[in-house]
């Protein structure tokens, strides 16, 4: 053997060697998608279950770990899903209720640009983690960061004309994408209530309550247009989950909140009368609470069985076999004796829990004790990364086979990537809280 040849051959031999090591010792890609679903709850998906009619998520339930999502007041959206991302407290994030403020005479509205903590797509920046975050709560103006934001004021891009699109291309980081995803908005409401198998809550309401004003509730209102912007979010989703590589996946869903919201004006009204009397003591029983439910849960069917649908596509994703999957919502309802709602409970009236479903190639299934601060240090341990010392949850540690080492730091907002206001959006924005009744 020539000494050329020799040479040639040790370096063939060292770049297998190489190549087999780097095979063999490679660290775990572990990559993780949340999928948001605003005020779904057990109480209401369960007797679907096990009427058969949500086969995905009876499946799901059976093989994750699995909780009563426990939330916390004030139990508003906005507040929620902020402390879901960021492991904190109200107090802590600066994302406050208007209740909150009204009491403490605080005037500090409602923008993603007072947000003072970070969140998991900023705190995985750090590492040089990517991140796919689409129609989070509080997300605009959307955040700079390694990665796509889609953020929450996007869907109202769907009652705006073609020609004012435009209008909304800050309402997505980095812009280029924003004209992607322009190109798969669907406008007509027919055609997408076919498609996802929703009924049209306004006929509905009209066959039960003849000659009377839609006009009352404003959920009910507008519940063409939420359910346009569900539908606009699961087409970005799949354009965004096919085509962007991320260790971070994020989507919300507000449908099952907005039906809730609406689902006592699909009862016809000597029901209602009957069930929440005016003026009279709330004594209703076990078994009429379980029938009341029960009645509410049917009138879900649709809402819970377009859940099952997202869930089976995502989960079933083969892009997303070895991922793990947090599935969530911020809170459940709760009967009381002005109605069905999330929020103005009575004091004595604990916060209705959410759900939690914890799916992956480590996860051990059964139920588990779990609530609203858990989840971004649950996925930080995930990663290996190191959890907030400040957080105010702790990683669900026993979910898990896997075990890892918990490493704790400080994490906080990079100053340089501060956002601007937007006072247009400020008003649109406040427009539909107090419509919703969430200030007066
Ligand atoms: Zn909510």
């Amino acid at each position: 053997m020539t000494l050329k040849k020799s040479i040639k051959m040790t370096f063939v031999l060292a770049a297998a060697l190489s190549l087999l090591t780097c095979g063999s010792g490679k660290k775990e890609k572990i990559q993780v998608v949340i999928l948001g679903f605003d005020g779904a709850n057990w109480p209401t998906i369960d007797p679907l279950i096990a009427a058969g009619k949500l086969p995905f998520l009876k499946q799901l339930k059976e093989t994750s770990a699995w909780a009563d999502f426990k939330t916390d007041k004030p139990t508003k959206s906005s507040v929620i899903w902020t402390s879901i991302a960021t492991g904190k407290t109200m107090k802590k994030h600066g994302i406050l209720d208007f209740t909150y403020l009204k009491d403490n005479n605080l005037e500090v509205p409602f923008s993603n640009s007072e947000k003072r903590e970070p969140s998991l797509w900023q705190m995985l920046d750090r590492f040089g983690m990517r991140s796919v975050v689409i129609n989070w709560y509080v997300t605009y103006p959307p955040d700079q960061f390694n990665g796509v934001m889609v953020s929450d004021r996007f869907r109202q891009i769907i009652i705006k004309k073609p020609e004012f699109a435009n209008d909304y291309v800050d309402t997505v980081t980095p812009g280029m994408d924003f004209y992607r995803l322009k190109k798969v908005i669907r406008r007509d409401y027919g055609r997408t209530i076919e498609r996802i198998g929703m009924p049209d809550f306004i006929k509905l309401f009209k066959k039960i309550n003849p000659g009377k004003d839609v006009r009352k509730s404003f959920t009910l209102q507008n519940s063409r247009t939420f359910v346009m912007q569900d539908a606009l979010i699961e087409d970005v989703t799949d354009t965004l989950f096919k085509s962007k590589q991320a260790d971070l996946y994020l989507t919300y869903f507000r449908l099952p909140d907005i039906v809730q919201h609406l689902v006592l004006r699909l009862f016809d009204d000597e029901y209602i009368k009957s069930t929440f009397p005016e003026g009279e003591t709330w004594n209703m029983s076990v078994e009429k609470q379980h029938e009341v439910i029960g009645r509410i849960s049917q009138e879900l069917e649709p809402v819970y069985r377009y859940m099952d649908r997202l869930l089976q596509k995502y989960l079933n994703d083969p892009k997303f076999k070895d991922a793990y999957f947090f599935i969530m919502s911020d809170h459940g309802f709760s009967l009381y004796p002005g109605g069905y709602n999330h929020y103005d409970l009575p004091k004595d009236m604990e916060a209705p829990p959410g759900i939690l479903l914890v799916k992956g190639p480590s996860v051990k299934p059964g139920k588990i004790n779990a609530c609203i601060y858990d989840i971004a240090p649950t996925i930080l341990y995930l990663f290996g990364l190191p959890v907030d010392r400040n957080m105010d949850g702790r990683p669900l540690q026993d979910v898990f086979k896997l075990s890892r080492k918990l490493k704790y730091s400080l994490y906080s907002l990079d100053k340089n990537k501060k956002k601007v206001r937007n006072q247009a959006a400020d008003r649109e924005a406040i427009e539909e809280l107090k419509a919703l009744g969430y200030i007066n």
